[in-house]
């Protein structure tokens, strides 16, 4: 057995066993391979371990991956960092989700640049939960408005929330927050029907966010490995 293979079935180990301590159905937790600096070669090794949903944060890297991967089946790309208005369009192009939508104005270029022949782009809005310091996502307060714009949308499905919690070591403190994105998230589900993906947990909180209600968790390092950004050029 390889290590990412290893580490795949480790960490679905890991995911039943917090979704079975608070009586979830462990099918219920999607688990998103977040691969951004590590090779297509990794990916493959994943692919055949049977993982599926891969995240990515920079559009060039992404999208040269998904393109080196295209003939593989049944896999599903996920764009999860920051997106700026001059790569809207790869992202439209190229991923089948968009996790980091904060703005109006880049929902309606991901709508418009969606092409005709793809489903609508799935899209979550990334809410600023805990984190005074991240320019990312939006504050509570302003969801309901911005949901019921990007739901309008005709390229988009509208499927929920995602978050970034500030790191906090506290279990407690952890669930807390948690707990305030699930309960946006079932508010958000009494006004859309197409709501059901709330993107919350990494390597750190993902006991926590599990208890509290996630549906996808984002993990990278325990999966492949740490990453090295020496030398590379991020965008
Ligand atoms: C990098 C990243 C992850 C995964 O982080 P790890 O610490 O490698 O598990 C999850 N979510 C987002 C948005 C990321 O950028």
């Amino acid at each position: 057995m390889t290590s990412i293979q290893h580490n795949l079935q480790h960490l679905r180990e890991r995911i039943s066993a917090a979704a079975q301590r608070c009586g979830r159905d462990p099918q219920e937790i999607t688990l998103l391979a977040v691969s951004k600096t590590k090779p297509a070669s990794a990916v493959v090794e994943a692919i055949a371990a049977g993982q599926q949903a891969f995240g990515e944060n920079y559009v060039q890297e992404g999208v040269e991956k998904v393109q080196a991967l295209a003939a593989s089946q049944g896999i599903e790309w996920h764009f999860i960092g920051p997106l700026q208005s001059n790569k809207s369009r790869l992202v439209a192009e190229n991923f089948a989700w968009c996790h980091t939508v904060d703005r109006l104005r880049i929902a309606q270029r991901l709508s418009d640049q969606r092409p005709s022949h793809l489903p609508p782009l799935n899209v979550l809005i990334q809410v600023n939960i805990s984190d005074e310091n991240s320019k990312s996502g939006i504050m509570l307060e302003a969801l309901p408005a911005l949901a019921q714009q990007v739901a309008a949308l005709p390229n988009l499905c509208l499927r929920g929330l995602m978050a970034i919690p500030a790191p906090e070591s506290d279990y407690t403190r952890q669930l807390a927050v948690c707990q305030q994105m699930a309960a946006a998230f079932n508010a958000l589900k009494q006004d859309f029907a197409t709501i059901d993906t709330l993107s919350l947990g990494m390597s750190d909180d993902m006991d926590a966010a599990i208890d509290a209600g996630s549906t996808m968790v984002r993990i990278g390092t325990a999966i492949f490995g740490a990453r090295d950004y020496t030398g590379s050029v991020q965008q």
